[in-house]
């Protein structure tokens, strides 16, 4: 025999007789539970207006109805019988069935409400009822049972209990998405110092590194340690270690930009995400983080400093990737003395290394993919950009002979003194192909003196130096076989740049090892 919840409900109390109840009432109670149908009625129940004279049921998903209060039964069965185990079909005429049934399926196909206006007899009055249908759906969010309110409503306004009823449903769905709101903020922030804790920042970080990828919007990244923590704790206690924590965050956020997010990684480490934003800018924002909180006077403790570590995110760099480049940088930053910033390389990728040149001869601009994360190399290739730049502009502004020749002259200087310090370094790098990239550089010097020679004797154009010059000597050589020897000074000195604070005396890291 098919139960019936209502009998259930109205048995409260009493033991079901044997005979109406063919299934062990534990089960059909975990049944009834587990279908949410416990939590829905009593739900629509506390929100029913007790004397409105609202109707409500829930039906399974067969069509039938499991549970109907006594007003629904007077809608549907005009006083004789009870909604209990019948369906709709079985209740209503055809039209009417087909108008709920659009509903239902509005919700199958995962709409959170549906409402009909039905002309239902009430004492053998044509009555104007407001039918709504809710989903309820199970632990797995899937479509268990569906509920039903049916009210009648005098034309054209909703009744004020019905009014009544919306409005306490709004209410609490208010207070649910107030309550949405702030439980996702207690799981985003920090609790001790109110900046977003690492979950909240690596779903930020998805979002910006997916622009990066879409839209190569640049994007960066800042780690930054408190240095000396530990004798800050020891010295004045764990509290004294809060507030300073607390302090701190303040003084970043002041600092920022409204597009930068801070995080709080732990402990005393912080990370900020900076997006549109290169490398370089990147560490001049740094340099003022670091600038402020050794300017600022922290209560109890005093001066408090600041190492970071920055990197530029390369396009399809994974997260991972990216952390640890900013975190060999900040490594380095505690490692040369503590209280600066340190630049991370532009990562090179190896399409980037086979990439075909495309040295745009109007201007040729410099990329920080072009970085090697030598200083003295890099400021060599920069340099002889610039060159080359101006040497065409001296060209192509019909400058006279005189000078073009200045411009070649100062070119060719910067070629021979830029080859001289690039072979020192890779030779105490290591690089073992050395030799020939010191051949190769012999080579081109030796080819451009005959070029040049022969533009001044007359037997060469200007646009064959020039394409030579800026093509052959600088673009495709130091984007294309001086690439070979960037992994070599990377693995031989985690290649950065320092920006030194104004106070400090201590040698940039390289400078030991230049000969
Ligand atoms: P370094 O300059 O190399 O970064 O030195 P450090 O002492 O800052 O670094 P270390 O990693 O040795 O110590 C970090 C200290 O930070 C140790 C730990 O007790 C303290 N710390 C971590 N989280 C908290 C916190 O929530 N509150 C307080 N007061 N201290 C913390
Ligand atoms: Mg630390
Ligand atoms: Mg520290």
């Amino acid at each position: 025999m098919k139960w019936s919840c209502s009998d259930v409900l109205s048995s409260a109390g009493t033991p079901p007789a044997r005979d109406t109840l063919v299934v062990n009432e534990n089960d059909l109670i975990q049944a009834i539970a587990s279908d949410g149908i416990i939590r829905v009625a009593g739900l629509l129940s506390l929100l029913m207006p007790e004397s409105g004279g609202v109707g409500f049921g829930v039906k399974g998903l067969d069509g039938r109805y499991r549970l109907a209060n006594r007003m629904l039964d007077r809608l549907l069965c005009q006083g004789s019988g009870r909604v209990d185990g019948r369906s709709e079909s079985d209740l209503l005429p055809a039209h009417l069935r087909e108008q709920l049934a659009r509903c239902d399926q509005a919700l199958v196909d995962g709409a959170p409400v549906a409402s009909t206006e039905v002309l239902l007899p009430v004492d053998s009055v044509s009555s104007h009822c407001l039918w709504l249908k809710l989903p309820i759906l199970g632990a797995d969010g899937k479509l268990k049972s569906i509920a039903s309110i049916v009210h009648q409503v005098s034309q054209p306004h909703p009744t004020t209990a019905m009014q009544q009823t919306l409005a306490c449903l709004e209410q609490a769905n208010q207070e649910l998405r107030r309550t949405v709101v702030e439980l996702e903020q207690v799981a985003s922030t920090d609790k001790l110092t109110g900046a977003w804790n690492r979950r909240r920042l690596e779903e930020s970080v998805r979002t910006e590194m997916d622009r990066l990828n879409r839209y190569e919007h640049p994007l960066s990244l800042l780690i930054v340690d408190i240095d000396f923590f530990k004798v800050v704790n020891d010295q004045h206690g764990h509290a004294t270690g809060d507030q300073v924590l607390r302090e701190l965050t303040k003084l970043l956020h002041d600092t920022l930009r409204g597009t930068d997010s801070l995080a709080r990684w732990g402990g005393e480490e912080f990370v900020v995400i900076c997006p549109n934003t290169r490398r370089v800018p990147a560490g001049e924002l740094a340099e003022r983080l670091r600038e402020q909180v050794a300017g600022a006077i922290f209560p109890v403790v005093g001066q408090v400093t600041v190492s970071i570590g920055v990197a530029e995110c390369s396009l399809g760099e994974s997260w991972e990737d990216w952390f640890a480049r900013a975190d060999e940088a900040l490594y380095q930053a505690k490692g040369s003395g503590r209280n600066q910033v340190q630049l991370a390389p532009a990562a090179t990728t190896a399409d980037d290394a086979q990439a075909p040149v495309a040295a745009n001869f109007v201007h040729l601009v410099w990329r920080s993919a072009y970085d090697c994360g030598d200083e003295v190399v890099d400021r060599g290739h920069r340099l002889l950009f610039a060159n080359a730049n101006g040497l065409l502009s001296a060209i192509l502004s019909g400058h006279s002979a005189d000078g073009v020749d200045a411009q070649v002259d100062s070119l060719i200087a910067d070629v021979l003194q830029h080859f001289g310090d690039e072979e020192k370094v890779i030779v105490a790098a290591g690089f073992p192909g050395a030799t020939e990239h010191i051949v190769l550089h012999r080579e081109l010097v030796a080819k451009a003196a005959k070029l040049v020679d022969e533009y001044r004797a007359g037997k060469q154009g200007l646009g064959d130096m020039f394409q030579f010059l800026a093509y052959e000597v600088i673009t495709k050589h130091m984007l294309g076989a001086d690439r070979q020897f960037f992994p070599y000074l990377r693995a031989d000195r985690p290649e950065v740049t320092s920006i030194q604070p104004a106070s400090s005396s201590r040698q940039p890291p390289w400078s030991h090892r230049l000969p």
